[in-house]
């Protein structure tokens, strides 16, 4: 049976879809969060459709879009939304950007006759619902999770970072992964919903910091000088001991703190907003480099950035990758470099997939890179190697006049 799942906050709404899409022969999963809906959501499932509202209060239908493409998914969407047609229009934009199939986008309240014609037609299609690579597809459970923090299962891969115009490495993103025993890697995106849901963020961005200043620490005896980016959670900057406990972690590992940067994300900052003032301001005092991840997608506020003493800015990568060929994505990555160079920051381009994007940037001032076309997240010992390979291809290209 073909199997549809249903994502829409309200209640009542998921409850009139579900009979109605059942009715018409299809096996239906519901969820009113979308966080849940990605803790079961099963890795290698194809051709799946999915109703997907896009106005949910925890997280949105533009928020699901993004994760989904992040996964490489194959589903196709049915996006619903109570919101006008240009919102809707937007949102499909977004999708077909990200290579997510949109079936059809319907305005509330929804046409049943209409929604009757949809499935009618998906129904007909013949392609396989579901590729089984053997893996286990049961949900993570709170209890696995407490496992991989004792058990020591959370690894870091590390992103590096250049300079735009010398190519030369100025630091690496550390990125959580999680060895599970079973289901292999697992990535931040059903990591960090789930320790959100459990509580327990502050444990993994302890755990994360701590292991990325003992490897830039065991970095600098090899001699390589390699700073290192953490990302931190809203927990962590509601916690007014965080600035203290991660000093004295700096202190126990005599590590320089100017060699740590802390990305906090805008949709982050959205929370008590003295509060993170007065935690993100004393982290900044101790010496750490603060960025904003992720910039653009959020909601914050010129007068917001301002006041928070931010040295980095990260164009978030959905521009990025779009601003070749899409005139409002070059403005909006044009934008964020001009305001971020007024406000004094440094700007990091992420998401940076071509050397013509590259080149791109160079032209508009961009100051750091950081994206598959320079290097995937790897593992500490890779990066090492890659290092080597990259500053010899870099000496090879000045020297050939190509850099
Ligand atoms: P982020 O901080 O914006 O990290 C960059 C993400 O973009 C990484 O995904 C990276 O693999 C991906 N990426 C880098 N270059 C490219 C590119 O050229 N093209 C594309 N399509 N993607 C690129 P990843 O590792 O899956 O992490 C996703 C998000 O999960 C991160 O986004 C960050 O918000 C969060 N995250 C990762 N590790 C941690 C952690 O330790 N703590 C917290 N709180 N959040 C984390
Ligand atoms: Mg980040
Ligand atoms: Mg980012």
């Amino acid at each position: 049976m073909k199997k549809v799942y249903i994502i829409d906050d309200d209640s009542q709404i998921v409850e009139i879809l579900t009979q109605f899409v059942e009715m018409l022969g299809f096996e239906v999963m519901s969820y009113t969060s979308a966080v849940k809906f990605f803790v079961d959501y099963p890795e290698d499932e194809r051709n799946i459709t999915i109703m997907l509202d896009l106005n949910m209060p925890e997280m949105d239908g533009i928020e699901v879009i993004r994760q989904l493409a992040e996964r490489g998914s194959h589903a196709s969407l049915l996006l619903i939304s109570g919101y006008d047609t240009s919102v809707l229009h937007s949102a499909e934009k977004l999708a077909h950007a990200h290579n997510l199939k949109i079936i059809n986008s319907l305005t509330k309240p929804i046409s049943f006759s209409l929604l009757e014609s949809i499935f009618d037609e998906i129904g007909r299609s013949e392609e396989p619902q579901f590729v089984d690579r053997g893996e286990v597809h049961l949900p993570l459970q709170l209890s696995e999770f407490r496992d991989a923090l004792v058990q020591n299962q959370l690894t870091l891969h590390y992103q590096p970072q250049v300079n735009i115009q010398t190519r030369a490495l100025v630091g690496v993103e550390a990125l959580v992964r999680w060895q599970h025993p079973q289901r292999g890697l697992v990535f931040p995106n059903h990591i960090i919903p789930m320790a959100e849901e459990f509580g327990l963020m502050g444990d993994l961005t302890a755990q994360v910091i701590n292991k990325a200043v003992n490897q830039s620490y065991q970095w600098q005896q090899m001699g390589l000088n390699i700073p290192v980016s953490v990302n931190i959670s809203a927990e962590n900057i509601t916690s007014l001991t965080f600035p203290e406990q991660l000093t004295d972690l700096l202190k126990r590992s005599q590590f320089d703190p100017s060699m740590l940067t802390l990305e906090v994300t805008e949709s982050e900052l959205m929370g008590d907003l003295k509060t993170s003032l007065d935690i993100l301001t004393r982290l900044r005092m101790k010496g750490v480099d603060l960025s904003i991840d992720d910039f653009g997608t959020g909601y914050s506020s010129l007068s917001q950035l301002h006041r928070i003493p931010f040295t980095e800015l990260k164009i978030d990568r959905s521009f990025v990758m779009d601003m070749s060929g899409d005139g409002d994505a070059m403005a909006i990555v044009k934008t964020c470099i001009m305001l971020g160079h007024e406000l004094k920051m440094k700007i990091v381009a992420e998401g940076v997939e071509s050397e013509h994007v590259l080149n791109q940037l160079n032209e508009l001032g961009c100051d750091i890179a950081q994206g598959y076309y320079i290097a995937r997240p790897m593992s500490a010992d890779k990066l090492v190697k890659w290092i080597k390979v990259w500053e010899e291809e870099q000496l090879q290209g000045v020297a050939t006049g190509s850099a």
